[in-house]
């Protein structure tokens, strides 16, 4: 049992407990018989305990060594004697049962959810609030038949960009949740990145960036429609933080039954103290640069927890004004469970 639990008696004195709860309070010589203060002197878990004494179940947080513990005590009752209609009363409690719950990573994530949510709700009121005010004055008549098209194309922009945040919000939610997602498959990485290069064939011909692809085929058990997205997704921050004549070199090939494919690219590189930062959501190192791009932030998050899906490493090496290299080392198929 990995909660700790204690039984106490109504003055508090230690009945029982268990080798979860001694690991939880720190607890390295025999504490039965003494008073549970002895244990944990916080107000909080005090107050849980006093709350269960007077015939109710209470339930407290308590943080002890960076871990964060929800503390549940529930009151024992002397049993009635049913015969005598007596009501239960305070003094019927004869104890209290403690458990001790380690929370620290579900709060983690409620506090992350929170965030997310706070950075969403940000990321999705800025384009909203330009193409309600682009809207306003077209439509209060000030603005010029001339300037009409500007005005319309700065709306369809905004949108365009709001189409995009949402669609990488569900992404990451659907792999944030890992529901609606279709069956594995045998996938070739070669393929998914030749095809990515010809979508961002235009872009890199606008900004004068050469795109090469090598490899063999390296063949994955995997989401066709996430490793897309992921491939898709690094080629493209490859070209956007790119310089002008700069190159992308994609690269697949399978070494020591790993299936590697690796995006290197000559661009703006990324300092060495926000390397481990770009994987978190809307984190961006150029804000601007990443808006003027189209860029949402979530690119390289909906990277990293696509590689996770599929077991992969994933490194980034960068120097900046030199370039950025990101290797996904993903298991090899061997297709052995349907070789026959
Ligand atoms: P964005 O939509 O802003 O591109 P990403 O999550 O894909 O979001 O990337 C986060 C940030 O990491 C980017 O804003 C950019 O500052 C930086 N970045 C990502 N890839 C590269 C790269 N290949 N070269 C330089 N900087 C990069």
């Amino acid at each position: 049992m990995s909660e700790g639990l204690f039984v106490i008696d109504r003055n508090r004195t230690i009945l029982s407990y268990n080798h979860s709860a001694m690991q939880i309070f720190g607890i390295d010589s025999d504490v039965k018989h003494q008073n549970l203060l002895t244990v944990n002197r916080s107000i909080q878990f005090q107050k849980a305990i006093d709350e269960a004494l007077c015939g109710r179940h209470s339930s407290e947080t308590i943080t002890m060594d960076d871990h964060c513990y929800q503390i549940l005590a529930n009151p024992v009752v002397q049993p009635t004697d049913s015969s005598t209609n007596s009501t239960q009363g305070e003094e019927d409690i004869i104890g209290v049962v403690i458990l001790a719950m380690d929370i620290t990573e579900r709060e983690a994530r409620e506090q992350y959810r929170r965030e997310f949510s706070a950075n969403v709700s940000h990321e999705l009121k800025t384009p909203l609030t330009s193409i309600s005010g682009f809207a306003e004055i077209m439509m209060n008549g000030l603005v010029r038949a001339d300037d009409i098209p500007h005005f319309s194309k700065k709306i369809y922009q905004e949108s365009q960009r709001l189409i995009v945040l949402i669609g990488d919000i569900i992404k990451l939610s659907q792999l944030d949740e890992q529901s609606e997602l279709p069956e594995m498959e045998a996938v070739n990485l070669l393929e998914l990145a030749q095809h990515a290069t010809e979508l961002l064939e235009e872009s890199a011909k606008q900004h004068t960036i050469s795109v090469s692809v090598q490899g063999d085929a390296g063949v994955i058990e995997g989401i066709r429609q996430i490793l897309e997205e992921m491939i898709y997704n690094l080629c493209e921050n490859a070209v956007k933080y790119n310089i002008p004549g700069g190159t992308v070199d994609i690269g697949v090939d399978a070494r020591k039954g790993k299936a590697l494919l690796t995006v290197r690219d000559t661009g703006i590189g990324i300092p060495k103290e926000q390397q481990s930062r770009v994987f978190e959501r809307f984190y961006r190192v150029d804000k601007s640069r990443s808006k003027d791009s189209g860029g949402t932030g979530l690119g390289l998050s909906i990277v990293k927890h696509a590689a996770a899906y599929h077991n992969a490493e994933l490194t980034l090496e960068s120097v900046p004004g030199k370039g950025t290299c990101v290797t996904v080392a993903f298991p090899l198929y061997d297709g052995s469970e349907n070789a026959e």
